[in-house]
């Protein structure tokens, strides 16, 4: 429990400082046991976070924890979880390439990169939904079955893994598969 929280800790930190998230942006949730999730509180600076900020709730969303609200994307979350046993933590974050290539991205992305090929895998396009809403998370939930890394249309991306540091990881390497690939552009 102390290094998920830990780790949650350190990563609302680093997707500040990498530019992942800004202002209020981005949450961050890890599987504590079969039983319970620890999540980022919503509308707080991420990289500010203390433990107590924390709050711990069960499967289905109620407190069990904590004194502040979780996290207004709950239920995307709650829901990547019920639909994909082997994900232990989820991250969201508005990266700015990975956002604004959200705009033009096709349904089917075919990676550039091996590293992300071999360590991302599929990258799927989710359509606009309004963020926060249950209709975002109903998307997230049914794209989520066959690509842990999606790229929301016109908000950021979200990615599972099976560890805190295995999504974080997906997500450094989402952000910099879309970067260079709008990067090469100046060479043409
Ligand atoms: P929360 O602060 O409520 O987690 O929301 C941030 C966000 O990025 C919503 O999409
Ligand atoms: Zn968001």
């Amino acid at each position: 429990m102390k290094e998920i929280v830990n780790d949650i800790l350190e990563i609302g930190k680093l997707l500040y400082q990498k530019n992942f998230i800004l202002a209020t942006d981005g949450n961050i949730s890890a599987l504590i046991d079969n039983e319970r999730i620890i999540i980022t509180p919503s509308g707080r600076r991420k990289e500010k976070l203390k433990e107590e900020d924390l709050v711990v709730i069960n499967r289905e969303g109620a407190i069990l924890s904590g004194t502040n609200r979780p996290s207004s994307e709950i239920y995307m979350h709650l829901w990547i979880y019920e639909q994909r046993p082997d994900v232990k933590a989820i991250i969201h974050a508005h990266p700015p390439h990975a956002t604004s290539y959200s705009f033009v991205m096709p349904r089917e992305y075919t990676p550039q990169l091996a590293e992300t090929r071999d360590f991302v895998g599929k990258i799927s396009f989710v359509p606009y939904r309004e963020p926060g809403s249950k209709e975002l998370a109903k998307e997230v939930k049914e794209k989520i079955k066959n690509s842990l890394a999606l790229v929301l249309h016109k908000h950021g991306v979200i990615v599972g893994g099976t560890s805190l540091w295995d999504a974080f990881s997906r997500l450094e390497r989402l952000e910099f598969e879309i970067k260079i690939r709008m990067m090469r552009r100046a060479f043409q």
